[in-house]
């Protein structure tokens, strides 16, 4: 097949390179703002192309003429834009996403759409998120984190809505807290907002500085290997009966609080690098480390049946994923962006 990924550049797309050009099958075209996270994926099935949907209209379009498949991955996706920059969230995350989707109905190309586990928002039941039966419920407006769930949302309402008229082929991905390789960035001591949670706690184990539990730390999230979520996009990508659907992306095993997480962290670092971590544990609230319009999910627990029935399941616990994780932020060479 010919795949076109949008947003190639990024933690998802270049572990998802990584794994296309691993499997060697398809012909894949990558086109991002950037490609320093793709440095040393190379392969003959793979080709990466510079340049912004936004500016460079044409490319795109040619990209999704050409393409078997259209990846979509162009997203912001850490909670500190979406309480600092709501309308630029908006901008990128549903009308430049629009685009494409407006390219794959002009040219019938299928699109595969990522979009979030936070469509589901608030938990108002104690189950687990179901792809098509769970309501998404969304906080109030001047809580500007949703507008990042709200964009996702109705992208996705837009998506079925042609899928419904038959004028397009499309399969949604909600992917629930993928962490591996390449992950965000690394932050100095201290830092707040920016990057997402493994991130901060990696960063401080390395620097030495102050390990932030947001609200005390007793929120709960599952996290997925990114290898797992590659092949789930294998099977999504290849399986017949993954059309015209939406499928979670997660590992329902994995569930831990933030705080156990810190603690978890801390013990494969002191395993790795052979130095007990001594970091100071911060209660902070969520307005103080983010800024004002920050609200927070307790729990966000995927339901992946609906995926396993075609074959695919995770099978990386909580230990590989963060070890491999943090071993690759170990490395000094990447300690650029905190010295
Ligand atoms: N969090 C934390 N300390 C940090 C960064 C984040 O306790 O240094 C919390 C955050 O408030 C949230 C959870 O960790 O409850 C996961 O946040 P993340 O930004 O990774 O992603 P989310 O799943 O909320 O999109």
């Amino acid at each position: 097949m010919k795949i076109a990924i949008f947003g190639v550049g990024g933690f998802i797309g270049s572990n998802l390179v990584e794994h296309l050009v691993e499997e060697g099958v398809h012909e894949v075209v990558g086109m991002d703002v950037t490609n320093s996270k793709l440095a040393g994926i190379e392969g003959a099935n793979f080709k990466y192309i510079e340049g912004n949907v936004g500016s460079d209209v044409t490319t795109a379009e040619e990209l999704t003429e050409w393409a078997d498949a259209v990846v979509d991955l162009i997203a912001y996706a850490n909670p500190s834009i979406y309480v600092e920059a709501p309308l630029d969230v908006v901008q990128l995350n549903f009308f430049e996403n629009m685009k494409i989707l407006d390219y794959c109905l002009k040219y019938q190309t299928r699109l595969i759409q990522y979009s979030t586990s936070e469509v589901y928002g608030k938990r108002t039941r104690d189950e687990e998120y179901v792809e098509d039966s769970s309501d998404l419920v969304m906080g109030p407006v001047t809580k500007q984190r949703w507008i990042y769930a709200a964009s996702k949302q109705l992208l996705e309402r837009i998506i079925h809505g042609h899928g419904l008229r038959g004028d397009l082929d499309y399969s949604v991905i909600r992917p629930f807290n993928f962490v591996g390789p390449r992950f965000d960035y690394l932050v100095p001591a201290g830092a707040k907002g920016g990057p997402r949670v493994f991130s901060h706690f990696v960063s401080a184990l390395i620097t030495g500085g102050p390990i932030h539990l947001v609200d005390g730390g007793g929120q709960h999230r599952c996290f997925t290997h990114i290898k797992d979520a590659s092949e789930a996009f294998s099977t999504i990508l290849e399986h017949p009966a993954a059309h015209n659907q939406i499928f979670n992306i997660g590992n329902p095993d994995t569930n831990i609080t933030m705080r156990g997480l810190a603690e978890m962290m801390g013990g494969i670092y002191t395993e790795l690098t052979g130095k007990a971590p001594s970091n100071e544990i911060i209660e902070i609230s969520g307005e103080d480390f983010y800024g004002k319009g920050y609200e927070d999910m307790d729990r966000v627990p995927p339901n992946v049946d609906k995926l396993r029935a075609l074959g695919w399941t995770p099978k990386r616990d909580l230990d590989n994923i963060f070890r491999e994780a943090i071993a690759f932020y170990l490395e000094p060479e990447r300690h650029a962006s905190i010295v």
